[in-house]
């Protein structure tokens, strides 16, 4: 009996102080990302959003980013309000050149980079039967691609400096079929799934580590069109959809020192609806 309490407690005591520390709770006291500059993509709202704040409350440096210019530096305006230190930056991710800009403007601004959270993307429930190849493509565009490049551009940031970490926001649809998406977004999900597993191999020997998480349904303008007997039927075992924020302290966690030794792993954030 004793011997049972013994091993049980600290573990117990371990997950609130983390808790407390890291991600919340205590007045925000914790301060995990002091300084740390990172870049979140697509972070105007959802999810993104979710991330973004949770960093920028724990004291780091956050580029905003959005399509829109004038969305984009309204939000960054909305937190920079409350004392956190955020500041704008906008691009088209359909574009190449501004994906590759986009670092370049916030490594300019930022003086540095630490972390980079591809996270912008999107897709429709399209039949396969009606695909166009120019919808496909500019799926693969703002989804794969500019994933690609960004990290591209962070990497050889991160190189020089022998740190750094990037984290993916892939989908539960890279796992199986895409069954409320078109293929086009499963199937750009499911390469960036590839990408962070080939890049996190490339990048372990200098200390840079790159993961995914995988959401499953989450509350968002992306899923606000689905009814609630939708909803009901997707048969969630958790029971519901997941709020950003429950999306975003994992991201926080994979940017985190509390995951130092994890790279090349994807974090399934989903309430069991694949398991
Ligand atoms: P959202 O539509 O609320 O936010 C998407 C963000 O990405 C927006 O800020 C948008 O401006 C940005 N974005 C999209 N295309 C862009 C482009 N071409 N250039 C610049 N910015 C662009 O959606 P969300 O639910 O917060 O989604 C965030 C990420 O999570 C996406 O990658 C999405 O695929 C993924 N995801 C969402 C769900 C879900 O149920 N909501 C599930 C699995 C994965």
């Amino acid at each position: 009996m004793f011997l049972l309490i013994g091993t049980v407690l600290p573990f117990e005591i371990r997950n609130s102080e983390f808790d407390i520390r890291y991600w919340g709770g205590a007045g925000n006291v914790m301060n995990g990302f002091k300084d740390k500059k990172i870049l979140v993509t697509g972070s105007t709202r959802g999810i993104g959003f979710a991330i973004a704040e949770i960093l920028a409350e724990q004291g780091a440096v956050v580029g905003i980013h959005g399509r829109d210019e004038g969305r984009t530096a309204e939000v960054a305006g909305t937190l920079t309000a409350k004392g956190f230190s955020v500041f704008p930056v906008a691009a088209d991710l359909g574009n190449p050149d501004e994906a590759v800009g986009l670092i370049k403007r916030f490594v300019k601004q930022a003086g540095s980079l630490d972390g980079l959270v591809n996270n912008a993307g999107g897709g429709k429930a399209v039949a396969f039967r009606g695909m166009k190849l120019e919808d496909w493509r500019n799926t693969f565009s703002a989804n794969l691609e500019a994933a690609m490049l960004a990290s591209r551009e962070a990497y050889v940031l991160m190189r020089k400096s022998k740190q750094g970490c990037i984290v993916n926001v892939a989908s539960i649809a890279a796992h199986g079929p895409g069954k409320w998406m078109g293929a086009d977004y499963a199937a750009s999900k499911a390469g960036l799934v590839s990408l962070t597993k080939t890049l996190a191999f490339e990048a372990a020997r200098l200390g840079i580590r790159v993961n995914a998480v995988s959401p499953g349904m989450v509350a968002t303008d992306m899923t606000a069109s689905l009814s609630e007997e939708m909803k009901q039927g997707l048969g969630i075992p958790l029971g519901r959809l997941a709020k950003p924020e429950e999306v975003a302290s994992v991201v926080c966690f994979l940017l985190s020192d509390q995951s130092s030794f994890i790279t090349g792993q994807v974090l399934h954030v989903n309430g069991g609806l694949w398991m």
